[in-house]
């Protein structure tokens, strides 16, 4: 009998010790590894004390695309992270791209996550006084966009506006005899990505300037930058906001998005179209 119960007490002893290195084991596993299924959850809980850090454009489903996109970008402040990731700039350009929902909405995001279906064509273009081919309520107001500069002494033209999807690829692809794909992408869309294609979009130029990089830096682009949004217009690509769209700077193309965003995105401050829709249309500020 006594032999019996030591063999019981040292199988407890032996049961009891493996059950608490296996919990051990566990808990510093959760704890020290970044790799498994349940980073995000666990990071979200650690980085984020409690739900009023959160900013309010946080989606719970993204916890795992935040965590991974703060753990390869530990520059950016969290509320950086969140409105990049709901903008999809996690993302690599060109790879899991979306076919945009509101192809005819002034508000429409085009740029390398998100295109026109195939067979877009826009409604209501027409032309304007140079020739360009607009969307009507981009066309009216840029007409009186360039009344007013000309009378402001820095007369402009729309060069090019509406491009059909056809028209962007022979584009696209004749820069590619020039230059590597990579070098191409910084500068062009490819058809179906581009702004063009919606008839919303437009590149500025000035008379007698025939490259259109030398728009920049003109008192036209001066002009452009500091009064386009009370015609419903924005800079679309700025240095800046780079990073986000993958484009270079264009002081030219000037995107038409309704005078009443236009405004609020320049009361917001924000850097790109990108932002503005995840803070301000896609989600909505709390009420102070
Ligand atoms: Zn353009």
């Amino acid at each position: 009998m006594r032999k019996l119960s030591l063999v019981a007490l040292a199988l407890l002893v032996l049961i009891c010790g493996i059950s608490l290195v296996a919990c051990a084991s566990g808990d510093s596993e959760r704890d020290s590894s970044g790799s498994s299924s349940s980073l995000g959850s666990d990071l979200g809980s650690e980085e984020i004390a409690a739900d009023d850090a959160k900013p309010y454009y946080y989606e719970e489903g993204r916890a795992e695309r935040y965590a991974s996109y703060a753990e390869a970008n530990p520059e950016l402040s969290y509320d950086e992270v969140v409105w990049r990731v709901d903008a999809d700039v996690d993302k690599g350009f060109y790879e899991d791209t979306a076919v945009a929902d509101d192809p005819n909405s002034q508000l429409v995001l085009i740029n390398k996550h998100s295109s026109l279906p195939d067979d877009f064509v826009p409604q209501n273009i027409v032309s304007i006084s140079g020739g360009a081919e607009l969307r009507a309520d981009a066309a009216e107001a840029i007409e009186e966009m360039m009344r007013d500069a000309s009378q402001a002494g820095v007369p402009f033209f729309v060069r090019t506006g509406y491009r059909s999807i056809a028209w962007q690829r022979d584009l696209y692809n004749s820069y590619l005899e020039r230059d590597t794909q990579v070098e191409v992408d910084t500068y062009s869309a490819r058809p179906g990505f581009s702004e063009h294609n919606t008839g919303l979009t437009m590149d500025l130029s000035v008379e007698h300037v025939t490259d259109m990089h030398n728009f920049d830096n003109t008192p036209q682009s001066a002009w452009v930058a500091e009064n386009a949004w009370k015609y419903g217009y924005i800079v679309r690509y700025t240095e800046e906001n780079s990073p986000i769209t993958g484009y270079i700077e264009e002081q030219w193309h000037i995107r038409f998005i309704g005078r009443e965003h236009a405004k609020a995105m320049k009361e917001s401050g924000v850097g790109s179209l990108e932002e503005y829709l995840v803070k301000y249309v896609w989600h909505l500020p709390p009420e102070k």
